[in-house]
């Protein structure tokens, strides 16, 4: 059987239960991967590590991710990527948050000014470590598709405002120059 992908400060097991190995550490009494791999409990010695995935492409430093907005309130939102383009899904699930200092290159009163949830965002990536942390202070970052706050269709950009053509509801975000229509 395959084991699921673990990343760094995903809970393996408590202590009574298996000693930490390779690729693993105990923190107040839970072992938690250290590294982006696969759990391996070895029942005979009590021990579990974790082997090194390969082909798992870790978010990093600089990179660009489309990624939908899953949590927010006014300050900080998290963020699930889902790829580094529409069209190559990643395999893996990481997250990243966005605090209001990152949101936009002007100030804003409220992340709710730039982005809401289920929106899809181009983001990118500040360091190397989980929590993966993200910006959209560019011109060619912001959302690139969202959703109505009020009936939930999809939103047309109109000029520089997004509109709902089923309520007729009008919304801003921070877009991205290529801003898309998704079903
Ligand atoms: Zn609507």
């Amino acid at each position: 059987m395959q084991q699921a992908i673990v990343t760094p400060g995903d809970k393996l097991c408590v202590e009574e239960e298996f000693m930490p190995y390779t690729g693993a550490y105990v923190e107040n009494g839970i072992i938690r991967s250290l590294i982006v791999g696969r759990p391996v409990y070895d029942i005979i010695n009590r021990k579990v590590y974790v082997k090194p995935a390969r082909n798992v492409r870790v978010p990093r430093n600089g990179d660009i991710l489309l990624g939908v907005v899953e949590q927010m309130r006014d300050e900080i939102a998290m963020i699930r990527f889902i790829g580094y383009d529409i069209n190559k899904p990643l395999k893996h699930e990481f997250r990243g948050v966005l605090h209001i200092s990152q949101a936009a290159e002007t100030r804003i009163q409220s992340l709710y000014d730039v982005i809401r949830l289920s929106d899809v965002v181009r983001v990118r990536v500040l360091n190397n470590y989980i929590p993966f942390v993200v910006t959209m202070k560019d011109a060619r970052l912001g959302v690139i598709a969202a959703y109505c706050s009020r009936c939930g269709a999809p939103l047309v950009k109109e000029k520089d405002v997004l509109k709902c053509r089923v309520c007729g509801n009008t919304e801003m975000r921070k877009l991205a120059p290529d801003y898309i229509f998704l079903f």
